[in-house]
């Protein structure tokens, strides 16, 4: 079903836009950088047409798409990104090739029941940390949603894909997840959030903050 709400951002933190995701569709951040900027999960392929003009209200160009994981609901549109700016998509090492061959692991057929078309260039993520450490932007392992979850540091923020939401934790039960470790991804995002992140910016729903961890820690015990 097409979703006809207008879609809607905000500024969150320093340069980062949220475009809220709507029904299933994932949020999707916008960094604004001072070199480079950069799309994290596009999200569905239903809603390109308006968030691409809410993208270009802001930026002229995105120069990386970094997908948190490979799932449909927020990779579905990477082609279509991928087409129009012309840059590469960034995922974790361990989910390239579930990403090229839309494998189950990315739930396409199996829960969104929709035919995946896979971005062209996909580039793992262990070829980029360094380049992207350039442009200030830190990447977390936080497998158990999926085995390749990472999450993102940019300043005060961390987007945290399916990992964490502001008042739970992502499903473990799909494809390649893991309860434990999802327990110690959590464990390991606290320790970062309790150093410097103020905003926590999840793949889902509303935005988190410092006591987010101490919502979802309960929920382990
Ligand atoms: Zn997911």
């Amino acid at each position: 079903m097409l979703n006809i709400l207008p879609p809607i951002y905000k500024e969150v933190g320093s340069m980062i836009y949220k475009i809220s995701g709507k029904w299933n569709d994932c949020n999707t951040y916008l960094i604004k950088g001072e070199r480079k900027n950069i799309l994290i999960d596009p999200g569905l392929p239903d809603d390109f047409d308006a968030t691409l003009k809410e993208i270009e209200n802001i930026v002229k160009d995105i120069d990386f798409i970094i997908n948190t994981h490979c799932h449909y609901d927020h990779s579905g549109s990477d082609y279509l990104y991928q087409d129009y700016f012309g840059a590469p998509i960034i995922i974790h090492d361990s989910e390239v090739n579930h990403l090229k061959n839309a494998s189950d692991v990315t739930l396409s057929s199996g829960l969104f029941h929709r035919d995946m078309i896979p971005p062209k260039e996909v580039i793992p993520l262990g070829e980029v940390l360094e380049e992207l450490k350039r442009y200030s932007i830190e990447i977390i392992e936080t497998p158990g949603h999926t085995k390749g979850s990472i999450s993102i540091i940019y300043g005060d923020s961390l987007i945290t894909g399916d990992t964490l939401f502001a008042h739970s934790v992502g499903r473990w039960d799909f494809p390649t997840g893991s309860l434990e470790d999802l327990k110690g991804s959590i464990l390991k995002l606290e320790g970062i959030i309790n150093k410097n992140i103020l905003n926590v910016l999840p793949g889902h729903g509303e935005n988190g903050n410092k006591h987010t961890i101490s919502y979802v820690k309960k929920l382990f015990s």
